[in-house]
């Protein structure tokens, strides 16, 4: 097998176009050096477009879990309520980052598949008029589970205006619609690795002016993570530690593509990979994790019941050198995920759906070969326009 030919569909790290790698070898520069507040003024009003926010976004070098312990950190104090929405490993991560802090931790957990019930959720926080902050998942990457965030938001905000309510976004911003301001978010964050197709080493935060009050008034933000150096900084074009320069040259490349391809564009390609990716899986009889009204356009876990997840990622591999992820946690052993999300096209889709074929065949699933490229080739027909050209 031709061992450097790598297909990545896992659910981050995602590939890493060309033209950002080229970026990425720019040399080295000090904090302070004219072309370290250049490539940040360039960087800074783009990546509000896909925050949906009309806030500064802070960039700390870390990976995605340093943003959720940020706005964990700054918005929070010692004792402090807090109510968790755990749809599955990653929300849970908020937990145990909240436990950490000594907060007192309300965690509201769903069946792993399951979005949080708003219903539910909402009457929670009426029973308990002390809760200070909801943290929520937006896509909960160990399921595939997109949860409704926005209405969340709305929902919170509609009892109590001083609730700060918690998106983490790592496997949802720059994949599915994101709209901090307009749903009433207050911080969001992702990283690097994800839809931004960078390699892991950025965490984004946007915060919105609820939680800048908030933050302002707490005296225990910590140090690194304290978000009031980060925006000071940022307002004057700098950071306040060494930034993570190369970092910096590769997103402004991504967003040169993701601007060039179009920002609606961007989450329609994700939706059509979702929905490629679904109706093949369904026309080959494999069961899927999550019902089609909560999946997220980032990530799709499979739930096999008739064939060994594990033995059909290893064929995978074997065959072809495509990795999709196992699952995570208790379901490590019983689902696997493919992620399509940041460098990742529908023809991507084409390719790991006819070696899923193989695959299946290989690990003793009967299957009639072509039923699963045919379900994804009419449904990329049926949503995408035609153009004949002469
Ligand atoms: C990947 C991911 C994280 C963790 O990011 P790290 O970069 O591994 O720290 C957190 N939350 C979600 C939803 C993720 O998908």
């Amino acid at each position: 097998m031709l061992q450097d030919y790598q297909v990545l569909r896992i659910p981050g790290p995602t590939p890493v176009p060309p033209r950002v790698n080229r970026a990425m070898t720019q040399s080295m520069a000090g904090h302070h050096a004219p072309q370290t507040y250049q490539i940040i003024q360039n960087i800074k009003p783009r990546l509000k477009n896909f925050f949906g926010t009309s806030q500064d976004i802070l960039m700390i070098a870390g990976s995605g879990t340093s943003s959720l312990e940020a706005a964990v950190v700054n918005v929070t104090t010692k004792g402090d309520k807090v109510l968790v929405l755990s749809t599955g490993v990653f929300g849970h991560r908020f937990t145990e980052i909240c436990e950490s802090y000594e907060l007192d931790v309300d965690e509201f957990t769903t069946e792993w598949g399951q979005p949080f019930p708003l219903d539910e959720v909402i009457e929670h926080i009426k029973q308990h008029s002390d809760i200070k902050a909801v943290f929520s998942t937006f896509c909960e990457t160990s399921t595939g589970v997109l949860n409704p965030v926005g209405e969340l938001a709305k929902a919170v905000h509609a009892i109590n205006d001083d609730i700060i309510v918690i998106a983490d976004g790592v496997s949802a911003v720059a994949c599915a619609e994101t709209k901090m301001d307009e749903w009433g978010l207050d911080i969001v964050v992702t990283g690097s690795q994800k839809g931004f197709m960078l390699p892991t080493g950025l965490a984004f935060i946007a915060v919105s002016d609820r939680a800048w009050k908030a933050i302002e008034q707490n005296d225990t933000k910590g140090y690194y993570l304290d978000l009031t150096k980060h925006r000071d900084a940022l307002e004057k074009g700098n950071t306040p530690f060494t930034p993570a320069l190369g970092l910096f040259h590769g997103l402004d490349a991504v967003l040169d593509q993701l601007e060039e391809e179009g920002v609606e564009e961007v989450y329609a390609r994700h939706t059509l990979m979702r929905d490629m990716t679904r109706a093949a899986l369904k026309a080959l009889d494999v069961n899927l994790l999550v019902e089609d009204a909560y999946a997220s356009p980032s990530v799709t876990a499979v739930a096999p019941t008739d064939f060994d997840a594990q033995a059909f990622r290893k064929v995978l591999k074997e065959d072809f050198n495509i990795d999709v992820a196992s699952g995570l946690d208790k379901m490590t052993d019983t689902i696997f995920r493919i992620g399509h999300m940041g460098y990742c096209s529908p023809a991507d889709v084409l390719q790991y759906i006819s070696a899923f074929e193989i695959a299946l065949t290989k690990v003793g699933k009967t299957i009639e070969l072509g039923a699963g490229t045919r379900a994804a080739q009419e449904i990329y027909l049926q949503k995408t326009t035609t153009t004949v050209t002469q």
